[in-house]
Order: structure tokens, then C-alpha cells, then sequence
């Protein structure tokens, strides 16, 4: 049986929301189009954040000593910076996964992945007391089967764990079948794992995950540039950009939607791990004083905003990181993970960080890069490895007299991420009747309607009496008020509702007999099925009604 996440991938193809990159010459891994109801969506993602983001700061007042909406502006910077951004930022020297090859399945894997999973499973084969049991081989067994990036490799090193007793060598078809519960229950019984274990990969090598290009037709390694990483350094190092033109005062924000690219070593998981990808940052610049308030505003206000589209707070978790965690300079650092129906039941996946930088950012774009920042060894004269702008990116402020290097809180987000996550929660399969009022299986996406890609859809019950003339003239009046709608008259009533359910059309609008008798139409509710009349030239503004909620 197909599961869920397979489910949603094939609707996804099928309805023209996501393709393979460059499908027809087999795809390129790590890399996907949006068609054309994925680009409505996640458009309505983009713009939803930059609405509620950039445009809304009702919440001003509760926030300490405000007195007045702060301003949050925004900027598109290039994808391509100056290359000493990247070395002063760490990326050129930190910005690295560590890989591993497997022996048997010649693929490449990020090394904590592995490792982490395997450890997890290990810990497994023990009882409390422990011996191993049969059941405990069955709890290393399902770890290992529930490993998504990392499945085969983990199979080629348990073919080896167990492989060391040969007797059991015979009994096991592993790489076909381990998925399989019985074949597991099979296993258990067959199987009592040794302790020792053969390695099966090579060392784990570091490798940077920019993605280096060459400036110019000449261009030898002096010329090196790189492709970004994150949106956000464009912002900090036109932080003074933005001060000195834009009459902004602390506390304030910049934020910018745009694409960052990431040579992943095992892109996975749909769009989630991609190697292009879209995101939606923000660097919030406030006083140092008040800086730990910022970043539990932020934190909160981000959370809310998901749960505000629709996703259901059970699925949801903000997740505070430890200490040890900690990058050095981080004050707090919470994600902000979704229960992705691909992952194993209680895992989650980040869909956004929000980290307090401090004055991080700033400092380094000012005074450059000291060895001990890139956790190299002090050089003697403490110069810096990496020389920074050396422009003054202090801030003046102009009530207390007083020159200071700001805070930073920064909530970085994942459209793609984003758009999945609201796809997966919205994919839903109920039951409702059909034309003869029979129930049916019905799979839809219950989108919030801010989200819907096609907000209306536009029916007349069949194709005279004047229907279609009625039916087209309500489509043009939606459009007209920029509500996204489609016009359908092919085939049976219901199968035109069950086609805009799947894509998450929260309105259906049916011209039939009794609109040439008394002037009203029916609106149907996609999730709750409900129908009422409404007159027909009131249509638009129930339709917008509804959208405001
Ligand atoms: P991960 O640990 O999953 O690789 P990260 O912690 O490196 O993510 P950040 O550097 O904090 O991610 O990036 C901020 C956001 O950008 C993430 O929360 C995510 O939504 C998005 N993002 C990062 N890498 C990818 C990717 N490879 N594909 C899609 N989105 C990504």
C-alpha cells in the first residue's frame, strides 16, 4: 500500500503543483519546478509572509518600551556577493557536512545522518537488562527501516553486522525486503545480532556545501565567487545601506524572500533537503538591552504564523536548543519543526530557525575574521585571518547620545519547506456522497484560504438554458475583483467537485435550474460540504467575505 507521503508526491505531479527538474532528461537530483498550481501556492506563501511580515505591527504596543509600530523594510540583494563576505561570515571555512562513502552501495551519505541513526539503532539491540532478544533485534531492525536518507547504507552496514555470524547469511534477503514488517517478524526470530561490527565506509571527509562559480571569461581561482548560501548576509552588509537612506530607527527589520542555493550531499525527502531553494529571512536590529524580549517576540510571532495558515498545533514544535548547541555568540536559538509524514512518527523537520546573533554579524563585517572565530589556532598577532570592510556598521542613536552595534534576532524561514509542510497538512481523505448520494472515498486539501491557489471555481449545471451565459459572467466578476477563479462545465456536477477538492479549491459556485427562476446560485464549502443560495449579484462580495474569514 501506497503510503501518505507517496500519495501526496503523486498528486502533486498529477495536478501540476511539482515536477522534476528537467524530467523529460530524467531529472536532476536535488532540484524541482513548481507548475502551475504549485507556483500559485507557494506564491501565496511568499506573500502571505510578506504581508503579515513586512506590511502588519499591530502587536507593537505589548512589545518592552514601544511606543510606536517599528518599521520591518525590504531588499533584494544579489545572489553572487563579494567573495570576502563568505570568508568573513565563516561559510568558506565552516560551512561543511561531513560525507561518507559506503563500500556496498558505492553512494555518498552525510556522515551525522548515518551515524546518528545508526547509533540509535544500536542502542536497541540491548534490553534493560542488557541481553538481546528477539524483540530487541526487531527495534533495531525498524529503526533501520524507518531511516530515510540514509536506508541503504544502513542496510549494507547491518548486512555486515549480521553478516560476521554467516549462518544467518543465507536466511536474509535484507536489501529487498527489510521494509517489510513480516519479513522483520521473521528476522527477529532468525536473528541474534553479534556486538561487534565491520565498518562499511570510507572516513568522513569534510565538504563545503557552497556552490563555487568563476567570474568573468578569464577568471582563474583569484576569481572564484560563490552562489549564496542564505539571503541573509545580503542584508547585513547593507545594514548601513538601509540606515542612512531609509530614516529607519532601532528597533527595525529587514527582510528579504529570495534564492539560496546549497550543494547538499543527499538531497532527499521531496523539496524539503533541494539544492536550490527559496527563503524568506529577516534580521531584526534591536538594542543589545533589549535584545532576549526580541527574540522571544520573534520566536512566539513565528510560530503563530504557521498556525495561523492552518497548521494544526499538534504538528507543530518549537524546539529551544541546548546549551551545548549553541553557537559561541548565540544567546538562544529555537526551530520551528513539522511532523513531515515522511519522517518516523515523533521526529519532526526544521522548517525554520530563529537565533539571537548578538552583534555577530556586524562585528565581523566591521573588524573581519580572528582565527579563533574560525576555531583554527590563535595566530601570534591575534590579526584577523579574514579583513573585514572596516566601514563603521554602528548605529547612532539619536535620544541617548549614544553609538552602539545593534542585536540581531534572526527568524530565517524555507519557502519550499514552508509550501510542503502546508501541503502535507492539508492533504486529507474523508468520505462524501456522490451524484446518487452514495458516500465515496474523497482525497482533498484543505488549504487555508489564504493559500488555495484557485480560490472560486465557477459551474453551470449543464450547458444551456442560458447557464454557461450566467455562469461566465459570475467567473469575470471574481476575476475583476482579483479573486483567482476557474470556470469548468466539462462532465458530470460532482466530478467537477471532486477535481477542485483535490486542489484545494476552498469555493464552488453552481448555476443550475432555479437561477433563471429566482436569481440565486449555490456556494459550496469544500470541507464542510454545506451548500447555501445566494443571490447572484452578491456572489463577489460573499466570496471576498469568506476570504477574510
Ligand atoms: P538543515 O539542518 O535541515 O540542513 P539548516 O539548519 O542548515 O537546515 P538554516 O541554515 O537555518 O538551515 O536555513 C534556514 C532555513 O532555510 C531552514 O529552516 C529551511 O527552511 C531552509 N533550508 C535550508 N536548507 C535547505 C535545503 N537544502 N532545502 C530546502 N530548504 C532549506
Amino acid at each position: 500500500e501506497e503510503n501518505t507521503m507517496d500519495q501526496i508526491v503523486g498528486l502533486c505531479k498529477r495536478r501540476g503543483f511539482l515536477f522534476q527538474s528537467s524530467e523529460i532528461y530524467g531529472g536532476v537530483n536535488g532540484f524541482w519546478d513548481y507548475g502551475p498550481l504549485g507556483t500559485e501556492l507557494k506564491r501565496n506563501v511568499r506573500d502571505a509572509w510578506w504581508k503579515d511580515m513586512v506590511g502588519a505591527h499591530d502587536e507593537f504596543s505589548t512589545l518592552p518600551n514601544a511606543t510606536k509600530p517599528f518599521s520591518m523594510v525590504g531588499l533584494e540583494s544579489s545572489i553572487i556577493m563579494h567573495p570576502q563576505v563568505w570568508k568573513v561570515s565563516g561559510h568558506y571555512d565552516l560551512f561543511h557536512d561531513h560525507m561518507v562513502d559506503c563500500t556496498e552501495t558505492n553512494k555518498r551519505y552525510r556522515f551525522d545522518h548515518v551515524q546518528g541513526r545508526w547509533a540509535e539503532a544500536e542502542k536497541k539491540t540491548k534490553s534493560d537488562d542488557g541481553t538481546e532478544t528477539s524483540s530487541t533485534v526487531k527495534a533495531f531492525i525498524t529503526t533501520i527501516a524507518q531511516a530515510d536518507e540514509t536506508q541503504d547504507a544502513l542496510v549494507a552496514q547491518a548486512l555486515k553486522f549480521f553478516g560476521l555470524k554467516g549462518k544467518y547469511k543465507d536466511k536474509i534477503n535484507w536489501t529487498s525486503e527489510l521494509l517489510s514488517l513480516e519479513k522483520i517478524d521473521q528476522l527477529s526470530e532468525a536473528v541474534a545480532p553479534d556486538a561487534s561490527k565491520a565498518g562499511t565506509f570510507t572516513e568522513p571527509r569534510e565538504f563545503n556545501l557552497m556552490f563555487k562559480t568563476t567570474l568573468g571569461a578569464l577568471g582563474g581561482e583569484d576569481d572564484a565567487a560563490f552562489l549564496r548560501p542564505e539571503t541573509a548576509q545580503g542584508m547585513f552588509v547593507n545594514f548601513k545601506n538601509v540606515v542612512d537612506s531609509s530614516r529607519v530607527k532601532i528597533p527595525f527589520g529587514i527582510c528579504q524572500i529570495g534564492k539560496s542555493f546549497r550543494n547538499e550531499i543527499t538531497p532527499r525527502n521531496f523539496t524539503f533537503r533541494s539544492r536550490e531553494f527559496e527563503q524568506m529571512e529577516i534580521e531584526f536590529f534591536c538594542y543589545p538591552g533589549e535584545s532576549s524580549e526580541w527574540y522571544t517576540y520573534w520566536r512566539n510571532r513565528r510560530y503563530n504564523w504557521y498556525t495561523s495558515l492552518g497548521i494544526s498545533p499538534d504538528n507543530l514544535i518549537l524546539r529551544e536548543h541546548h546549551k551545548e548547541e549553541l553557537a559561541h555568540y548565540s544567546v538562544g536559538t529555537a526551530d520551528i519543526e513539522y511532523a513531515f509524514p515522511f519522517l518516523p512518527q515523533g521526529e519532526y523537520g526544521e522548517l525554520e530557525g530563529v537565533a539571537h546573533r548578538g552583534d555577530f554579524d556586524l562585528r565581523s563585517h566591521m573588524e573581519g575574521k580572528l582565527d579563533k572565530d574560525l576555531n583554527v589556532q590563535l595566530n601570534e598577532h591575534d590579526q584577523p585571518k579574514y579583513r573585514g570592510s572596516g566601514k563603521d556598521l554602528s548605529y547612532f542613536d539619536d535620544q541617548s547620545r549614544e553609538r552602539f552595534i545593534p542585536h540581531v534576532i534572526e527568524p530565517s524561514a524555507g519557502a519550499d519547506r514552508a509550501t510542503l509542510a502546508f501541503l502535507c497538512e492539508a492533504y486529507t481523505v474523508d468520505e462524501a456522497p456522490d451524484d446518487k448520494g452514495k458516500m465515496q472515498s474523497r482525497t482533498l486539501l484543505k488549504f487555508h484560504p489564504r493559500l488555495a491557489p484557485i480560490k472560486a471555481a465557477v459551474f453551470p449545471l449543464i450547458k444551456k438554458e442560458g447557464m454557461p451565459e450566467a455562469a461566465a459572467g459570475i467567473y469575470r466578476e471574481l476575476r475583476e475583483a482579483g479573486i483567482n477563479s476557474t470556470f469548468d462545465q466539462q462532465g458530470a456536477i460532482g466530478r467537477r467537485y471532486r477535481r477542485q477538492d483535490e486542489i484545494g479549491t476552498p469555493y464552488c459556485i453552481t448555476v443550475d435550474g432555479q437561477t433563471a427562476e429566482d436569481q440565486t446560485v449555490t456556494i459550496r464549502d469544500r470541507d464542510s460540504l454545506e451548500q447555501v443560495r445566494v443571490p447572484l449579484n452578491k456572489v463577489t462580495e460573499e466570496i471576498q467575505g469568506r476570504l477574510k474569514g
